[in-house]
């Protein structure tokens, strides 16, 4: 029988275009609200190889997904993840994808800015939440300030456009998100504000950390021009331009508004696991049909049944009611 390639859409009619990968459940820092301090790690040999991860990739591209993003943990501490990126960038070539980005927190794109430029990465979402570098090593715990900034440094020497995301915490940065903002706008990189997620087991309590973006939107419209702006990266983020700046501030509000109507996300993990929600535990294996054959009509199967799983969506709460995390797994694993 011959293999549909129909664009994989589901059961609520959304088109399921934007393919999140993580590459690694591995990073060189441990974001306090992230990851817990002596986090176990997956052993190497349940990885997905770069060639497994490359052929998954190309079979959500062949079904219509016309945006990568490259997360993890930290993408860019993947061995050999160069080969990746490159393989990939095919799809940018031939016009099946409109897009090949990364999430990453910036410590090693000194070293790989003008490599993922070459192989026609446009844009990269730097992971960033405080400029004072006391802070940004109690918040990362291993993190160095100066490493990011001049990854940044090298970004946007190499041409990419670079958007900063910044979880917005309660008492730690919320004093700092001005400046953040005039910073960023200053160098003409956008602003993206996280909302804090109940992701996984961490020591400090989730409720401590929380601050509602509504908050922090309020604040800014005290001093600034906030003008809702049509601009989308497919992702869930909803953009205000800064009359007084001229850039933009994306707001990502899970907690308190809920962005499931339109999502046309899945996330597949470094181990082949396909997440169809980040809030919800049901997810599909696609490592064991592709190991099962190296033809691909096991894993188109387990795509097209794992779709017509997908979600309405999600249901975070925060509460004193409800201390422990939505779902057991850390953002790293899913791939943020
Ligand atoms: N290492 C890369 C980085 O730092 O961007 C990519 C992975 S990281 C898990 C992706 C994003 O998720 C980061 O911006 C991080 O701040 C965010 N993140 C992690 N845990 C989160 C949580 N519980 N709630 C909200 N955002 C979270």
């Amino acid at each position: 029988m011959p293999l549909t390639r129909a664009p994989l859409v589901d059961p609520f009619g959304r088109d399921i275009s934007y393919l999140r990968i993580s590459v690694t459940d591995r990073c060189d820092f441990r974001c306090v609200y992230c990851m817990s301090e002596d986090m176990a790690f997956l052993p190497k040999r349940d990885l997905l190889t770069l060639e497994e991860i490359d052929r998954v990739a190309t079979a959500f591209v062949s079904r219509g997904t016309r945006k990568l993003r490259i997360t993890g943990g930290e993408p860019l501490v993947r061995r050999e993840i160069m080969n990746l990126f490159r393989s990939l960038s095919r799809h940018l070539t031939s016009g099946a994808l409109d897009e090949l980005t990364l999430t990453t927190n910036g410590s090693q794109l000194s070293r790989y800015a003008q490599e993922l430029a070459d192989c026609g990465v446009r844009r990269v979402n730097v992971s960033l939440d405080t400029l004072d570098p006391e802070k940004f090593r109690k918040i990362t715990r291993w993190g160095d300030l100066s490493k990011v900034l001049a990854g940044i440094e090298a970004a946007r020497t190499a041409g990419l456009r670079v958007k900063i995301n910044a979880v917005a915490l309660k008492g730690v940065n919320e004093d700092e998100i001005e400046g953040l903002m005039q910073w960023a706008h200053g160098l003409g990189m956008d602003l993206t504000l996280i909302e804090v997620m109940p992701l996984g087991e961490i020591e400090p309590a989730r409720l401590d950390q929380f601050l509602p973006l509504s908050v922090v939107r309020a604040r800014l419209m005290d001093r600034y021009t906030l003008v809702d702006d049509p601009y989308r990266t497919g992702g869930p983020a909803r953009y205000v331009k800064v009359a007084e700046t001229g850039g933009l501030v994306g707001f990502i509000t899970p907690m308190t508004h809920n962005f499931c109507e339109s999502c046309n996300r899945v996330r597949l993990t470094c181990t082949g696991t396909l997440y169809m929600c980040l809030g919800q535990e049901d997810a599909a294996d696609l490592r064991a049909p592709i190991r099962a054959s190296a033809d691909d009509a096991l894993l188109y199967r387990a795509m097209e049944e794992a779709i017509s799983r997908k979600p309405k969506g999600h249901d975070f709460v925060i509460d004193r009611r409800r201390p422990r995390a939505a779902v057991g797994r850390h953002m790293s694993v899913t791939g943020g």
